[in-house]
C-alpha cells in the first residue's frame, strides 16, 4: 500500500481529529509554559525538558536531539509503526472508515497476524477458564489464592488446558499457518517437525503493548511442572525488556497519582489491583532495563520498587533503583518483610498496612550503607574507617551536591571523623569518576538546556553556522508568506548550500507554480516518509515564530549571507583549482585563475561593506 492511494483530505481529516497535545500527552508529562508544552523528550536522554509541543501549530519539536514533526511524525516514532498503521490506528480511534486494500509488506501483515493471534487466543484461553469444565481446577486455583472473578474478568486471565493441540486446532480453524503461530510464540515444533501447543496446564496472564493489544503471555503452572511461569519469549511484535505489564492499563493512573509501583510479577501487579491499587507496572522476567525506565521516566518521576523481601529481591531492587536514577528519576525502595513477596504480604495485610510499608520504603544509598554497616565491627578503629570509605564510594555515585553533602555530614557523625578528611577523599572519589564519565557518556553533548516559556533556544541556534540560520529564515518566508517568498525564491533559486534546504524549496517552488498555498501541515503531509525534511519543518517552526513579516531589513541582510556564502564556495573551489594548476607548472591558467580568486575577493569584501 503506497501513500498515493490514500486521498490528501483523508488524511488531514483525520489529523485534524486529534489534538497532538492530547497524544504526546499519552507517553510524556506535559506542562504548558505561556503558548507552547514542554516534556522530557522520549527519543533522548535528558533531565531538563526540552521537548516542545505547539496546539497552535499541531507540531512538535526537540531542542535537543532535533526530532520533530506532526501526530503522525510522533507515533510513528515513539509506536515504531509505519504510517498506514499510525493512520489505520487513527481511523480506528475516531470512526472513520479508511478502506485500504490489504498491505503487501510482509512484516507488517505478520506483525497483525501475530496480534491478531494472541488476541484469539486470549479469548479462548479466558473462555475455557470461565466457562468449561476442563477450566474448572485452575478457576479454582485462582479463586483459592484469592483473585475474584471481576479481577479474572479485568485482567483476562485464562487457562491453557494440559492438551497438545487445542489451541492449534482452534487457530488453525480460523486460517492461522502453523509456521506463523510458532513465529508468534504461542506454538513449539519438535524435532520431527510437529506443532503443538507451547503453553499447557497453565493458568495464562494476557501481556498487552501500550495500546492494551495481546502480544504475548505468563503462564504459571497449576501442576508441578517446570519451569513454574513460562512467558512467551521475544517475539517480532514482543520484547521483554522493552514492555511493561500493565502498562496501558496503568498510564492515566500513574499520571494522576504522580508514581508509579514497580513489581516483578504480574501476579504482584494483580494483587495490588484487587487492594485498588491501579498505578503499577510489572517488569517481566528480566532486571529492570534502561529502556523500561525510560517509559516509566515518560510518565512519571516518582517510583517506589516493591521487589521480594529476600537478599535477592533487595540487591535486584538496587540494580533497578540505580538504572532509574540514571534516568533521573526519584526512587524509594520498599522493603517487605523477610520471606515474603509482594502477594503474600497484599493477600494477608490491609490497604493500610500496604500503604504504611511504603511510608517506610528507603533511599538506595541508605539501603547500601545498612548491608554495608552490618559487614563490620564499629569496636575496632580500623573497620570504622573502612567502612567510611566504602560508604564514601556510594555517596560519590550520587548526582546531587546538596545530597551528597548532607550525607558527608550524616557520616561524619556517625564515624566520628572530621568532615574535612572525608571531603578530601570524597573528592579524588570524584575526580575517579569523572574521568571515567567523560569516556563514558560521549552523547550527553546532545543535551541542551532550555528556559521555560522564553525558550531561548540560543544553544541550538549558536552551534549552527550563520549560513544555515539564513538559509532557514528563507525557507520559513517562503512557507509563511507567499508574496514576499515568490520575489525570494526568483533571486535565491537552487543557491541552497544544504541539500534537505534545496529539497524543501525545490517543493515550494512546485506549489508557487501550481497555485498552492505552502504551509507546514501541508509539507509535513508530503514530506512523512522522510523524517530528516520533517524535523527541519519542525525546527524553523519554534526557530523563527516570532519573527516580524514587515521588516525587510532582516531579509536584506540574510540574503546577504547566503549570497556571500555562495561567493566564499566558489572562491575555494577556484583555490582548489588554483593548487592544482600550480602543481601541473600551467602558467596561462594559473594567471587566469588568480585574476578570477581575486575579482571574487573584491566581491566578498564589497558585500560586506
Ligand atoms: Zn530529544
Amino acid at each position: 500500500m503506497t501513500r498515493e492511494r490514500i486521498p490528501d483530505e483523508l488524511i488531514e481529516d483525520i489529523r485534524t481529529r486529534f489534538d497532538i497535545v492530547d497524544i504526546v500527552g499519552r507517553y510524556i508529562e506535559l506542562k504548558k509554559k505561556g503558548r507552547t508544552y514542554f516534556g522530557l523528550c522520549p527519543f533522548h536522554s535528558e533531565k531538563t525538558p526540552s521537548f516542545a509541543v505547539s496546539a497552535e501549530k499541531q507540531i512538535y519539536h526537540c531542542f535537543g536531539c532535533g526530532s520533530g514533526g506532526n501526530v503522525f511524525s510522533f507515533l510513528m516514532n515513539i509506536e515504531g509503526l509505519n504510517f498506514i498503521e499510525i493512520l489505520k490506528n487513527l481511523s480506528d480511534e475516531a470512526g472513520i472508515e479508511l478502506s485500504i486494500k490489504e498491505e503487501n509488506n510482509e512484516e507488517v501483515q505478520l506483525k497483525k497476524k501475530l496480534i491478531e493471534a494472541h488476541e484469539l487466543a486470549a479469548k479462548y484461553y479466558h473462555y475455557i477458564l470461565l466457562e468449561t469444565e476442563m477450566g474448572k481446577d485452575a478457576y479454582k486455583y485462582l479463586l483459592n489464592r484469592g483473585f475474584t472473578k471481576e479481577t479474572i474478568i479485568d485482567y483476562q486471565l485464562g487457562f491453557a488446558p494440559d492438551s497438545f493441540d487445542i489451541l492449534k486446532k482452534f487457530l488453525v480453524k480460523r486460517g492461522f499457518e502453523q509456521a506463523q503461530l510458532v513465529e508468534a510464540g504461542l506454538l513449539s515444533k519438535s524435532k520431527n517437525d510437529k506443532y503443538y501447543d507451547r503453553f499447557r496446564n497453565r493458568v495464562m496472564f494476557p501481556i498487552a503493548d501500550s495500546q492494551g493489544r495481546v502480544i504475548a503471555f505468563g503462564g504459571r503452572t497449576i501442576g508441578n511442572d517446570e519451569p513454574k511461569y513460562l512467558n512467551t519469549s521475544d517475539t517480532l511484535i514482543y520484547n521483554k525488556s522493552k514492555n511493561l505489564y500493565n502498562l496501558h492499563k496503568a498510564r492515566p493512573f500513574i499520571r494522576a497519582s504522580g508514581s508509579v509501583l514497580v513489581f516483578e510479577g504480574y501476579i504482584d501487579v494483580i494483587s495490588a489491583y484487587q487492594k485498588g491499587i491501579n498505578n503499577s507496572i510489572a517488569t517481566l522476567g528480566t532486571s529492570l532495563t534502561i529502556e523500561q525506565a525510560r517509559i516509566i521516566r515518560r510518565n512519571t518521576e516518582k517510583a517506589y520498587l516493591v521487589y521480594d523481601g529476600d537478599d535477592a529481591g533487595r540487591d535486584a531492587a538496587i540494580r533497578a533503583s540505580t538504572v532509574l536514577e540514571s534516568e533521573k528519576a526519584e526512587v524509594t525502595i520498599v522493603q517487605l518483610p523477610k520471606g515474603m513477596d509482594p502477594d503474600d504480604f497484599l493477600q494477608k495485610n490491609s490497604l493500610t498496612d500496604f500503604e504504611e510499608l511504603i511510608e517506610k520504603g528507603t533511599s538506595r544509598y541508605h539501603l547500601q550503607k545498612q548491608i554495608i554497616r552490618d559487614k563490620y565491627s564499629f569496636d575496632i578503629g580500623e573497620e570504622k574507617v573502612k567502612y567510611a570509605m566504602e560508604i564514601l564510594d556510594i555517596i560519590a555515585d550520587i548526582e546531587q551536591a546538596p545530597k551528597r553533602e548532607y550525607f558527608l555530614k550524616e557520616l561524619s557523625k556517625e564515624v566520628n571523623l572530621s568532615e574535612d578528611s572525608l571531603i578530601d577523599e570524597l573528592k579524588k572519589k570524584l575526580l575517579k569518576q569523572k574521568n571515567k564519565n567523560i569516556v563514558k557518556k560521549p552523547a550527553q553533548k546532545w543535551n541542551n538546556h532550555i528556559n521555560y516559556g522564553k525558550h531561548s533556544h540560543n544553544q541550538s541556534i549558536s552551534i549552527i553556522p550563520a549560513y544555515q540560520k539564513a538559509e532557514r529564515e528563507i525557507l520559513w518566508i517562503m512557507i509563511n508568506d507567499a508574496e514576499k517568498g515568490k520575489k525570494l525564491a526568483e533571486k535565491i533559486r537552487a543557491n541552497f548550500q544544504y541539500p534537505e534546504h534545496s529539497l524543501l524549496a525545490a517543493k515550494i517552488y512546485s506549489y508557487y507554480e501550481d497555485g498552492i498555498t505552502p504551509s507546514i501541515s501541508k509539507l509535513l503531509l508530503d514530506f512523512q516518509d522522510q523524517p530528516d525534511i520533517c524535523k527541519l519543518l519542525s525546527s524553523l517552526e519554534f526557530q523563527f515564530e516570532q519573527y516580524d513579516k514587515d521588516s525587510n531589513k532582516n531579509i536584506d541582510s540574510t540574503l546577504l549571507i547566503i549570497e556571500k556564502r555562495k561567493l566564499e564556495a566558489e572562491l575555494k573551489s577556484l583555490q582548489s583549482e588554483l593548487e592544482i594548476a600550480t602543481k601541473t607548472g600551467k602558467q596561462d591558467m594559473i594567471v587566469e585563475l588568480l585574476k578570477k580568486i581575486q575579482d571574487y575577493q573584491k566581491k566578498i569584501k564589497l558585500l560586506i561593506k
